[in-house]
């Protein structure tokens, strides 16, 4: 059990500096997701908090220990990597119980904690298998029950599900999240994928260049993203963006200069504002029947997805995604009216990207 607190970290590689200035607690239990592209420094961030990497400046509790000196093997941290790195040449149950005969833990308490762990990850079965006799998602498997054998105060994991399948990966991902429900452990979790970051964290952390862009519940940056990058990066398909301006008292889009309705809230924002970048989600359209109310597109591509269909649509200079009712039966080349739903809007200052409030 323990929380997780960054202050002032700074990290450079010689002359490249990767984390500028970057502080973040993460709670004792919390479940953590580092999100953001390739290279923003999420890995680098985690194997400092490992103890794999060395600070530049700043400081790392784990705790109320201050752990910026402490060898990884010190640290009581687990960490679960992409590769798995598990024993070839071992069964399940040895790269299991390894690190515990190591630390000399006696052998009743070996197998009853990998037993446990085993139950809890359903790979009871696999116990006197080898590594190479399993598939990718047992593989996995066996390397968070190597990490929670140890019982460590908190788990680290480095884009574990990125080798699985699509399917293995959305049902490994659940077990992940039913886990941290169980064990009740801090978790600190890396990834690139956005879906990944949603469904299991109870807070998100967004990165870009080594600096956070927003730290907030899962609802909270989806329904209000603190700026332009955040509000395109998490969502899919991702959020559209319009510039748009004032011409008297309407709103306008500044490439061809259609009329767009939005609510009072937005419209005062622009006013204040003069020029802007409108973001809407592609599910917060809305087709309306009355012209006069929507703005004209044209269907360029259609992908029926079921649940939901997808229409593809240039706008503005702009190309652009609506996710509309599949009732409506929509066809490459038709021309439909949308309209931003009302309070599902957002205004981003043209300069700096951040939300205008
Ligand atoms: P992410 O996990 O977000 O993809 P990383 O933390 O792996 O990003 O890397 C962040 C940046 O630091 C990248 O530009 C990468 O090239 C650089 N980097 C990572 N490790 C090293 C290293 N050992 N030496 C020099 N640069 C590194």
């Amino acid at each position: 059990m323990a929380s997780i607190s960054i202050r002032n970290l700074v990290k450079q590689y010689g002359n490249y500096t990767v984390i500028p200035d970057l502080s973040l607690e993460v709670a004792d239990h919390e479940f953590v997701v580092f999100v953001g592209p390739s290279g923003c420094g999420k890995s680098t961030l985690l194997r400092i908090i490992a103890g794999l990497e060395p600070i530049t400046s700043g400081d790392l509790f784990i705790g109320e220990a201050r752990v910026n000196g402490v060898p990884a093997a010190r640290r009581d941290i687990a960490m679960v990597f992409q590769d798995y790195a598990l024993y070839p040449h071992m069964r399940v149950y040895d790269n299991m119980s390894f690190a515990l005969e190591l630390r000399g833990v006696p052998k009743a308490e070996i197998e009853a904690r990998v037993r446990r762990a085993a139950a809890l990850l359903h790979i009871e079965p696999y116990l006197d298998r080898k590594p190479k006799e399993l598939s990718g998602g047992q593989r996995q498997r066996v390397a968070m029950g190597r990490a929670i054998v140890r019982n460590p105060k908190a788990f680290l994991f480095d884009e574990p599900l990125s080798n699985l399948d699509a399917k293995l990966r959305g049902q490994v991902r659940a077990e992940i999240k039913a886990l941290s429900q169980e064990l009740k452990t801090t978790m600190v979790f890396v990834t690139h994928d956005q879906v990944e970051a949603m469904t299991m964290a109870d807070r998100i952390v967004v990165l870009q260049s080594g600096t956070v862009q927003q730290y907030d519940t899962p609802e909270a940056v989806y329904e209000r993203p603190s700026n332009q990058f955040v509000a395109g990066f998490i969502g899919s398909p991702t959020m559209n963006f319009f510039p748009v301006e004032l011409r008297g008292e309407a709103a306008v889009l500044s490439d061809g200069g259609a009329r767009i309705a939005l609510d009072d809230k937005s419209q005062a924002r622009l006013r204040t504002a003069g020029k802007a970048v409108l973001g809407v989600r592609p599910e917060h359209f809305a087709v309306t029947p009355d012209a006069a109310d929507g703005v004209a597109i044209d269907v360029k591509l259609v992908e029926p997805l079921g649940s939901d269909t997808l229409i593809h649509f240039e706008l503005a200079g702009a190309s652009a995604i609506a996710r509309i009712d599949p009732a409506l039966r929509p066809k490459v080349g038709d021309r439909l009216h949308l309209r931003p739903q009302a309070g599902k809007t957002h205004l981003f200052d043209s300069q700096s990207g951040q939300v205008l409030t």
